[in-house]
């Protein structure tokens, strides 16, 4: 499922091809694509419209229009963005085509069919826990690599749901908009804490470390172009290389990089986790 680096690398390829592209169509072959507006009348939105720029939010593409709008696309798990000069290749995982009046075309392929696209008002995604406007971005919580996640912000965060597990707080997007499971065990590999840690427990020293961690983790999962594990592929349909730099994850029963000591998988709040036992010891309870 793409996270924060995956959707990021996405929207810094599309910025260099679709910026100043003027929309000339828009097709469904998906009628859930784009609910709860009826693809007739999102194609009506988006005709005309010109791309004035690309950008992320949390998990979400954000192809800025003229206008002050913006057409979102939430890739969920197994959605594609990919930009095609030439009008491309048949895909069977087609669901929608946004097609310029250049021949050029944007292709929204999934073969999982969770994938949603919406238009909305440009400034709806600017503030943070914002109210329920789409069914894309319900509050969503602050970028975890903008300025304003400080250390003493991320240190309120804790303080605010001191009695959730580490974990699936940094996985709830309503708190830090971007991180998946991924780059939260990573993280927390990194700041050398253990998954079931409540965030009330953090010590200063401790919250600093993972507010570095998390956008160390980040940082480098851009400049890696992103995670493939299966399905994940870039605008230009290549896949990321981050995956060959995971130091836990996926790595159940190869040695700790920091202590050796074997990497263990478990499952907390439901998804599965990788920690090593030495370096990220279990709270004592
Ligand atoms: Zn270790």
């Amino acid at each position: 499922m793409p996270e924060l680096p995956e959707v990021e690398t996405i929207a810094r390829q599309l910025r260099r091809v679709v910026v100043g592209k003027r929309i000339a169509d828009f097709t469904s072959l998906w009628h859930r694509v784009s609910e709860p507006m009826p693809a007739s009348l999102f194609a009506a939105r988006l005709a005309g419209h010109r791309i004035v720029g690309v950008g992320r939010r949390g998990k979400l593409v954000v192809l800025e229009l003229d206008g002050a709008e913006a057409l979102i696309v939430s890739l969920r798990m197994t959605g594609r963005l990919l930009f095609e000069r030439d009008g491309g290749a048949a895909d069977p995982y087609t669901r929608a085509v946004v097609r310029f009046d250049d021949g050029s075309l944007l292709r929204f392929a999934d073969t999982r069919k969770f994938g949603r696209m919406a238009v909305v008002d440009l400034e709806e995604l600017s503030g943070e826990g914002g109210g329920a406007k789409t069914p894309l971005h319900r509050s969503l919580g602050i970028e975890p690599l903008s300025r304003r996640f400080t250390t003493r912000r991320l240190a309120e965060l804790l303080r605010r749901r001191s009695r959730a597990a580490i974990k699936p707080l940094l996985l709830d997007q309503r708190a830090i908009a971007g991180i998946g499971n991924i780059y939260a065990i990573e993280a927390l590999w990194r700041a050398r804490l253990h998954p079931l840690r409540t965030a009330g427990s953090l010590r200063p020293a401790e919250a600093a470390r993972l507010h570095e961690a998390i956008r160390w983790v980040l940082r480098k999962g851009i400049r890696f172009g992103g995670a493939s594990r299966r399905d994940y592929r870039d605008a230009r349909g290549e896949r990321g290389r981050m995956q060959r730099e995971f130091t836990v994850y996926d790595r159940a029963g190869e040695p700790c990089p920091r202590c050796g000591r074997a990497i263990v998988r478990t499952v907390v709040g439901g998804r599965g986790t990788f920690h090593c036992p030495r370096c990220q010891r279990a709270p004592a309870s």
